[in-house]
């Protein structure tokens, strides 16, 4: 085997040709959107109790389309899956003093959702095999102001349902889940998003199937959906002339405290959705079968493994992760990483990214300025410091230490494996691995 010096080095990189442009988006996308705008009709929503307060005939056909593919009874489409967090957490009634449990590991606002309403995200740790919210360091976070657990189907793998979902009976919590990296994952034959009371999905351009900006919520409450399209759709305006019988939950206290903000989705985003929607099968099949032939050729790296797949569930792979075994390897994995990605080459269109392999996920969510200064809106340091909050903040490092070794040690992403990539293209990220394997010596 010739023996070339590695291209951080200096020497020829594996692949100079760009990876090819993956998109979901196909004929039919294109063709949806433009019968919507030959109509005219690019969204239908009035923010008044009126009959299109539910929006225009894509929304809601999008909808109904979605709730029976996830076998829900509700959806409710907004324009991101950060606005079906915020709505999720409105509908839940969460306040002001109330502790809500989250994840570190995740998109910021799977944690930073609570503080819309004034309540206090209380961070738990993930697990070792899995990435998702830890159950039993869940159960030591839990106190009398606990009202809710958001977790997070990371990376395309459901969350641990029978445990999590058990200790919310035992202790009367609402479960939120965050699916937006698992649309068509499932846990023990039901799909990831329908697990907890609420479930939410994205359709932001960097997911599994995507509209640019889109989100759903959905759930089997009738409640819960009719006050999420409330806080979708100008609720403190419309509640004024609906009749309020439909919203009425004792749990939840009154049925008046709703913000509305303007979460709408437009007809544009509902056809493409539509469509993306009859795709998601045949992509995730595509995606496994990347992932399942990158991470053959990878197992023979003796220190590189795969992560394990929770026995029961169907990963949808948002990326698959690996781990990096420091001390078998003797060398530090973020230099590994770093002349891998230097023997390739990023993806055309997307080519201010890099190449698409990351080291560890996001920081540990805790240890972002907003949880470490705890100023979130104006400089008086509310919610932290409101005399509503009697609990005891705690967001140093150190504070989930799994977290913490697979982001600043162990973990690393790889997401070229979309539905797209031929063998050659995986074969070249498998080829990058080996020379720098092959030539350790050099790092
Ligand atoms: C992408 C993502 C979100 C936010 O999605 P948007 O549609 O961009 O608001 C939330 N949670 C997780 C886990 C995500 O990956």
């Amino acid at each position: 085997m010739p023996k070339y010096k590695l291209a951080i080095n200096g020497g020829p990189k594996v692949r100079y040709k760009k990876f090819p442009f993956c998109t979901p988006i196909g004929r039919e996308e294109i063709k949806a959107a433009t019968e919507v705008l030959k109509s005219g009709i690019l969204s239908q929503f009035l923010g008044s109790w009126h009959e299109s307060f539910y929006g225009g005939p894509q929304v809601q056909q999008l909808e109904k389309e979605w709730a029976a593919f996830y076998k829900v009874k509700h959806a409710v489409s907004v324009n991101s899956a950060t606005s079906a967090l915020i709505c999720a957490v409105g509908a839940a009634g969460i306040s002001p003093g109330d502790e809500v449990i989250v994840t570190p590991y995740s998109m910021c606002v799977s944690a930073t959702a609570p503080l819309f309403y004034g309540a206090i995200p209380v961070f738990a740790d993930i697990e070792e095999d899995y990435l998702c919210l830890n159950p039993k360091s869940i159960e030591q976070k839990i106190t009398k102001r606990t009202r809710a657990i958001i977790v997070a189907d990371i990376l395309g793998q459901p969350y641990d349902a029978a445990a999590i979902n058990k200790l919310a009976r035992k202790y009367k919590l609402i479960v939120i889940e965050d699916a937006a990296q698992a649309p068509g994952a499932k846990y023990k034959g039901k799909y990831a998003g329908t697990l907890a009371d609420m479930g939410i999905y994205s359709l932001n351009y960097h997911k599994h199937i995507h509209t640019g900006e889109g989100g759903i919520l959905v759930t089997d409450d009738d409640i819960l959906a009719e006050r999420a399209r409330m806080i979708r759709n100008h609720a403190d305006a419309v509640i004024d002339s609906r009749p309020l019988k439909l919203l009425k939950k004792k749990s939840i206290g009154s049925y008046v405290n709703m913000l509305g903000y303007n979460f709408r989705m437009t007809e544009l985003e509902a056809a493409v959705a539509r469509q993306q929607l009859k795709k998601i099968k045949k992509f995730n099949t595509e995606r496994l079968k990347n992932v399942n032939y990158l991470a053959k050729k990878l197992s023979v790296i003796p220190f590189i493994k795969s992560l394990k797949k929770r026995p029961g569930c169907e990963h949808v792979y948002y990326m698959p992760a690996f781990s990096f075994d420091e001390i078998i390897a003797g060398v530090a994995r973020d230099k590994f990483i770093k002349a891998v990605a230097a023997e390739l080459s990023p993806m055309a269109k997307r080519e201010n990214e890099g190449v698409l392999i990351e080291t560890g996920y996001v920081k540990p969510l805790y240890l972002l300025p907003i949880f470490q200064k705890q100023i979130c809106y104006g400089s008086k340091g509310y919610p932290f410091r409101s005399p509503y909050y009697k609990g005891k903040l705690s967001y140093q490092k150190g504070l989930a230490p799994v977290c913490e070794y697979h982001h600043y040690h162990d973990l690393f992403l790889i997401e070229l494996i979309m539905p797209g990539l031929s063998r050659r293209d995986l074969d070249d990220i498998a080829e990058a691995f080996y020379k720098v394997w092959r030539n350790l010596g050099e790092l």
